[in-house]
């Protein structure tokens, strides 16, 4: 079968420190994008350090919201315009990672504003480039062109992927970041890397080598899952997570994700659910609604599980959501969903509404 595959993202793991001369080279001015945590977890204090010694000039927006907005992206950009970045580093979970590449379109086209986020054809000019640095093991947004954003107003309501990439020039993983997360982010984090394999393995965009890494990302996600059960986050498990992340971000690249993504993002916009847990709770009824039964199996005989039902037993046992859907707001998600990937998502066949249906009631 004919495929191709690109992947330009420069990958590094390890201290920060060791890699400083990488921050060199882009111009003398970086605006950091990220979030309160990483001025606790290190990689704040890092990142200004190694900029330090490249005399690189750093501003810093803290405020990159989690599920970023539209508004927040634009506030990040339109503040930091005057200061005439010549490279944005995002610091954090998927949210600031996801927000810096956006920030890093705006701050390359002055005179886009909230919707060009939104026309295929705007940012002419792409985006300034992007250094990621993961505080999280779960998106691989640090592997992966596409950024999501939430718009709570106009035609793209709701959470969706931006239709303009934006790869990272380079991403650093180093696990001493991801130590402080509280334990329910780095349980929900680790299933939606799993979620990016599996999704990415069944997806009919999946070729010889996006299942490769798809194979390796699950069965190196197999050798560690009864730490996860016991939510035993040593430094060795947090290392395996992040590669397996990374991995699983190169792997959607490639595939784009499926069902569990695209029916999560209604649960997370409407009813609050982190990202990783939304979509994890739908991943044992897709793996059983998911006609390849070859792969399918093999998902399941990687990860040690006898079947679907075993994977759904295990995963609630990690993960429980607040949520009460009712029957019309299963409707309108399912009709809505129906309509737009229904025929043209990555799911092999067509997706009927009655299907989102049984998956959403399935939670
Ligand atoms: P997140 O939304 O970035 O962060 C969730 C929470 O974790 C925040 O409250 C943050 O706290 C905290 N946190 C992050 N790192 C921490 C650390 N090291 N120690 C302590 N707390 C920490 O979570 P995420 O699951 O990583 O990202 C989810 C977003 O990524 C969603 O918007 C999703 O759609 C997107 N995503 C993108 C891709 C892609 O390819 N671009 C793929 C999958 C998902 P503070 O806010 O207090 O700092
Ligand atoms: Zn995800």
């Amino acid at each position: 079968m004919n495929f191709n595959y690109y992947m330009p993202v420069k990958i590094f793991k390890g201290p920060l420190g060791d890699y400083a001369d990488e921050f060199a080279g882009y111009g003398p001015r970086a605006l950091i994008v990220t979030d309160k945590s990483s001025s606790v977890n290190g990689a704040l204090g890092d990142v200004l350090r190694v900029l330090g010694e490249n005399s690189i000039e750093a501003e810093v927006f803290d405020r990159a919201e989690e599920n970023p907005s539209v508004e927040n992206v634009t506030e990040a950009a339109r503040t930091y315009s005057p200061f005439k970045p010549d490279f944005v580093i995002g610091i954090g979970g998927g949210s600031p990672l996801d927000a810096a590449k956006a920030a890093a379109l705006m701050l390359n086209d002055e005179s886009a504003d909230e919707n060009s986020f939104y026309y295929p054809k705007a940012f002419p000019n792409g985006a300034k480039p992007v250094l990621a640095i993961p505080t999280t093991a779960g998106t691989g947004s640090e592997a992966t062109p596409f950024a999501i954003l939430t718009r709570r107003g106009g035609p793209a309501l709701g959470k969706s992927s931006i239709p303009h990439l934006v790869y990272p020039e380079k991403a650093f993983l180093n696990p001493a970041y991801t130590a402080t997360m509280p334990e329910q982010i780095a349980v929900n984090t680790a299933i939606d890397a799993l979620c990016h394999l599996a999704e990415g393995y069944l997806s009919n965009k999946a070729s010889a080598v996006s299942d490769m890494l798809a194979i390796g990302g699950i069965t190196a996600f197999g050798l560690i899952r009864d730490r996860l059960t016991e939510k035993n986050f040593n430094e060795d498990v947090r290392a395996a997570l992040l590669s397996v992340s990374t991995v699983a971000g190169m792997t959607i690249t490639h595939t784009k994700t499926s069902l569990p993504h695209q029916m999560g993002y209604a649960l997370t916009f409407y009813h609050g659910v982190h990202h990783g847990a939304a979509c994890g709770v739908l991943l044992a009824e897709y793996i059983r609604f998911h006609p390849d039964k070859k792969k399918t199996g093999h998902i399941l005989e990687m990860l040690g599980l006898q079947n679907s039902d075993e994977m759904k037993t295990w995963i609630d046992g990690l993960i429980k959501i607040d949520v009460t859907l009712s029957d019309g707001e299963i409707e309108d998600y399912s009709a809505d969903l129906a309509n737009r990937i229904g025929k043209t998502g990555t799911f092999p066949t067509e997706v009927f509404k009655e299907d989102f249906e049984r998956l959403y009631r399935s939670i």
